[in-house]
């Protein structure tokens, strides 16, 4: 990695479970898809959730990936849209999200040596709420998200944008993320370096990876 690391000349970031972790949130965020599913289709939350768990199971046995909420979402009659609509309105971050000076220092320190990308599956508002709340506001050169087009991560057309936007040879973008198959399989099979992580300790080893 340190022969890699030198040629690197943008970081391109996921937001959610990388630049924070909160299983709280993360559980919120499940509830909200559950209650949109249940609104949708006259069912309880608990059908709702359970359905939506018994969708993610199915997709990944038939893909062998990891699938994203909203396609699950999208699998059981609701659409990217609504389910972001929903999410805006029901979502509170700031009950549960708080600034970790520690990931300001590092993201400070990286963006005065590179460029910084956000691209995310999360929607513009609640994007903007939550990197408000972390206290990484103005430390991104572009940031990508879902309703940019509705089209979510992984998908090739996106990451060709990103690389085309940024200037960056793919040897050149690193990307950073705290899910696989969804954040960095796509980046790794260009010929992107890629760092998992997922927990804010591995994000903040991230520096020492750099060199
Ligand atoms: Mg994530």
């Amino acid at each position: 990695m340190a022969e890699s690391a030198v040629r690197i000349r943008g970081i391109i970031f996921d937001l959610d479970g990388t630049l924070y972790e909160s299983d709280v949130y993360a559980a919120e965020i499940q509830d909200a898809a559950a209650a949109y599913i249940a609104g949708l289709k006259g069912i309880s939350t608990a059908q709702a959730a359970r359905q939506i768990a018994d969708t993610r199971r199915d997709l990944k046995a038939e893909g062998g990936v990891v699938v994203t909420l909203s396609s699950v979402c999208t699998h059981l009659g609701g659409t990217s849209r609504d389910l972001h609509a929903f999410f805006a309105g029901h979502l509170h971050p700031e009950a549960f999200l708080a600034r970790d000076e520690r990931v300001v220092s590092l993201m400070t320190r990286l963006a005065q040596q590179l460029p910084l990308y956000l691209f995310t599956n999360n929607n513009r508002l609640l994007t903007n709420r939550i990197i408000d709340l972390l206290g990484l506001n103005g430390l991104f050169r572009h940031i990508y998200t879902i309703d940019d087009d509705w089209i979510a991560k992984p998908d090739e057309g996106l990451l060709d944008l990103i690389l085309a936007e940024s200037g960056l040879e793919p040897s050149q973008a690193l990307f950073v993320g705290d899910r696989y198959d969804i954040d960095l399989r796509l980046p790794e099979q260009r010929g992107c370096p890629v760092y998992l992580s997922q927990s804010v300790e591995q994000l903040l080893r991230l520096e020492e990876m750099l060199g």
